[in-house]
């Protein structure tokens, strides 16, 4: 195997002479053919401006390359979980990087491969569903049957210019429609994709700007479900702050949803700030939830999340109040290496799964400048160097964790499941 480097102009190269490398946390490593996979449809390469690529020299040592060559990373499509981070080290003064999960990419007998395993196949969410020519006469069809829904023009520059496939799916109402509820947030994440609040890198999807009334909800909810393979309708989508904070709006959106559309899975996604909230929503109708976490070690989740007014205990009470009431309690797991594969942070994680009542983790790769995550981290105390691998770490907590699905994606709640409305 051998590392790639690029040119300002955006060429790739082989560099010969070296052996790759890649980075758990702050510790560089070699790359061995165990490690990567061919490169997936809908990967992007990436050049990695102001930063120095790494790579292992013959007594494999990691050394800075010199000259006018940049580091190369591959960004992952969904289903698939990166592995390692790049060999990279930024420059003194560097600007922080556009939040995408960075993944390391080597060359391979002549193909590309990247530094990360397969999680999820789930077919709603194949590259070859979405983007087709049938979304403008969905998203033409959608603005004839609710003319003064402000949710319609929003989830259409979602579904085109973000290319969202949640978005998309909402007009050709099948699978998973969009919620979103809420222009505001009681958390500031370093890696918010809807809002950096520092603006030192741009935000991918920006923030939606008003506040979506029960009624338009509703009936954009309504719409979706009536759809022939329409399942789920999720509040809490990445263009929003969070859903929780929109209390009574929710539980009225959601009781109409209920009532008109009893099979349908009610779901949401959230960061668990409001679990007494929850509650009242789980008896609404709401019978499904995905809680994301970066971790369940405090000090890095509150570096991390920057959240105001709640902590831990609620995130965790928020799946409990869910599992207790018999509906579907998912984790959308931050992963990043060097951090999440650690023991102390495995332990932490299997132990909230089980304490949450967690029934599927989905396992993502998190979006962010890994350097910075790992500067801000490591001014909390976190050092960032005990990752056992993320192939392992998946495996840890599979065997861990006995009937626990995972994945990537929400699935609908099983038919036949207890559920709290009867
Ligand atoms: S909880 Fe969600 S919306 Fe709020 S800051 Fe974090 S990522 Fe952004």
């Amino acid at each position: 195997m051998r590392p790639l480097v690029a040119r300002a102009d955006g060429s790739v190269e082989v560099l010969g002479g070296f052996r790759p490398a890649a980075r758990s946390g702050t510790r560089a490593c070699g790359l061995e053919a165990a490690d990567v996979i061919p490169i997936p449809e809908g990967c992007t390469l990436m050049h990695l401006p102001e930063r120095r690529p790494l790579a292992l020299d013959t007594r494999d040592r990691p050394i800075e390359i010199e000259a006018d060559l940049l580091p190369v990373a591959a960004v992952l499509p969904v289903g698939y979980l990166r592995a390692l981070l790049p060999a990279s080290r930024p420059l003194p003064g560097s600007r922080r990087l556009p939040l995408f999960g960075y993944a390391a990419v080597v060359e391979h007998n002549g193909a590309l491969k990247v530094a990360a395993m397969r999680t999820d196949r789930f077919a709603w969410w194949q590259p070859e569903h979405h983007g087709s020519a049938e979304l403008l006469p969905a998203i033409a069809m959608a603005r004839a049957a609710l003319p003064d829904n402000r949710l319609v023009e929003h989830l259409t520059t979602c579904a085109t210019d973000h290319r969202c496939y949640t978005a998309q799916n909402t007009f050709f109402r099948r699978y998973e429609g969009a919620l979103p509820a809420s222009p505001a947030c009681n958390a500031d994440c370093l890696g918010c994709i809807s809002l950096q609040s520092d603006g030192a890198a741009p935000a991918p999807q920006p923030r939606m700007r008003f506040a979506p009334t029960a009624d338009e909800l509703f009936t954009l909810a309504d719409y979706f479900l009536d759809g022939r393979d329409a399942a789920i309708v999720s509040f809490g989508q990445g263009c929003e702050g969070e859903a929780l904070t929109r209390d009574d709006v929710l539980i009225e959106a959601t009781q109409r949803i209920r009532a008109s559309h009893p099979h349908a899975t009610v779901h949401i996604n959230t960061n668990g700030s409001k679990p007494r909230f929850l509650e009242q929503l789980i008896a609404a109708g709401c019978n499904s939830v995905r809680i994301s976490a970066i971790s369940f070690t405090d000090s890095v989740f509150r570096a991390y999340y920057r959240p105001l007014g709640y902590g831990l205990d609620d995130v965790m009470a928020c799946g409990r109040v869910m599992a207790e009431a018999g509906g579907q309690v998912c984790l959308n797991l931050l992963t990043f290496p060097g951090l999440t594969d650690s023991p102390a942070e495995l332990d932490a994680t299997v132990a909230a799964c089980v304490a949450m009542g967690v029934q599927q983790v989905q396992w993502r790769s998190l979006n962010v400048d890994h350097d910075w995550l790992i500067d801000v981290l490591s001014r909390a105390g976190h050092a960032l160097d005990s990752g056992i691998r993320m192939p392992q770490a998946y495996e840890t907590v599979r065997h861990r964790l006995p009937g626990v699905e995972h994945g990537n994606f929400t699935r609908p709640v099983r038919t036949g499941a207890p559920s709290p409305w009867g």
